[in-house]
């Protein structure tokens, strides 16, 4: 028996049509970095493709390379840049690099003068992140003498405090982006990944960079969530356990169990992207019920409380929702004392993959 982890693709494709919907004015993109969020970018991206996504965002060079090999015809940018030696590969793939520093840009011209004619690519300037980027001051315009021989298709900047809309520096960067978009007259911009265009369509620019609200993610938090839920994981009852006598379950014997509970150990652990730190913290689901978590997560298995549930239930084989519904990757998340990109980039290897809705519970 195994958990089954339900990715369902037409959610994602209604996701990406209800951000493109906000954003008239703007291109619509899709951020698949890291195997598109941890949920498979060959299942994902061909997907977006389909609905009319054109441009796509990853980070590392070598998932440029695995997603040109799933879409011939699409626009892709890496975040990373241009690293040393990694020129050829960019254009042997038709990739385009977010230029991130003068070293970067150094390194795409002499590419450009080499093979003779100009190349293309996104410029990155740090407006309050600094995590990649060129500070505004380092930047002249798009007629300046360092970017000679590249063509800058896309001035990019990424915001720092996008999921807080009241936080003082959101302002502070979009003047800062402002400015320098003033030195690159014609030149398409983009400042806003899936929280920023919940912030309004000042952010939007002419193209915005969706990642996580894609997959089902809130891009506001504390707020009602906008997104159509995309991830659901079913994992099986093991072992029904009638607890008798009072005694603890699970390592360092943390939860005390007292005569009348019914324990259910279910078949996820945090080899599977359960984190440890949702250890007696959050709630599985079935039929209706919440069912705790008891004691602590361990690498392949988790304990459930399922004394509310009706016995026909609490059996061998039944699965039992650990993520689900709208918010099921929020709650976890909060559970574990973390954010929801973190729960679905580790969800593991040894679910069973299902790439559709799941079909309602029994
Ligand atoms: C990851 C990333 C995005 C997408 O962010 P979400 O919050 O997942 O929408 C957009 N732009 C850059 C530069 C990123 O690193």
């Amino acid at each position: 028996m195994r958990a089954r982890l339900f990715v369902d693709p037409d959610a994602i494709v209604a996701n990406w049509r209800q951000l493109a919907g906000r954003c008239p004015g703007a291109e619509t993109t899709a951020v698949v970095k890291a195997d598109a969020y941890g949920l498979g970018v060959a299942e994902v991206a061909p997907a977006l493709l389909r609905a009319g996504c054109r441009t796509f965002f990853v980070a590392r060079l070598g998932e440029g390379v695995e997603l040109r090999a799933l879409l011939r015809e699409a626009r892709i940018f890496v975040l990373d840049g241009v690293g040393p030696g990694e020129e050829e590969t960019f254009t042997a793939h038709d990739l385009l690099p977010v230029l991130n520093h003068a070293g970067q840009i150094a390194r795409w011209r002499e590419a450009a003068r080499r093979r003779g004619r100009r190349l293309d690519a996104a410029l990155h300037v740090d407006t309050g992140m600094t995590r990649l980027g060129l500070p505004p001051g380092e930047v002249t315009g798009s007629d300046g003498p360092e970017l000679d021989g590249l063509r800058i298709v896309l001035l990019v900047s990424h915001m720092a405090c996008a999921d807080v809309p009241d936080h003082p520096l959101n302002l502070r960067q979009l003047a800062s982006f402002r400015e320098v978009r003033g030195r690159f007259p014609g030149v398409p911009a983009s400042l806003a990944a899936s929280s920023a265009i919940f912030l309004g369509p000042e952010w939007h620019f002419d193209l915005v960079r969706p990642g996580v609200a894609l997959y089902g993610v809130n891009p506001t938090p504390g707020r009602p969530n906008p997104m159509r839920p995309v991830v659901t994981l079913r994992a099986p009852i093991l072992q029904v356990h009638e607890i008798r006598e009072p005694c603890t379950v699970g390592y360092g014997a943390t939860r005390s169990l007292s005569p009348g509970m019914r324990v259910a150990t279910v078949a996820a652990g945090y080899a599977d992207g359960i984190l440890r730190a949702a250890s007696d913290r959050a709630v599985a689901r079935l039929a209706g019920h919440d069912l705790p978590y008891l004691g602590r997560v361990s690498m392949d298995l988790l304990a459930i409380d399922v004394t509310a549930l009706p016995p026909h239930l609490a059996r061998e084989g039944v699965e039992v929702e650990l993520i689900g519904g709208p918010d099921g990757i929020d709650r976890l998340a909060a559970a574990a004392g973390t954010i929801g990109y973190e729960v679905l980039t580790r969800l593991g290897r040894r679910f069973e993959r299902c790439y559709r809705a799941p079909e309602a519970e029994r």
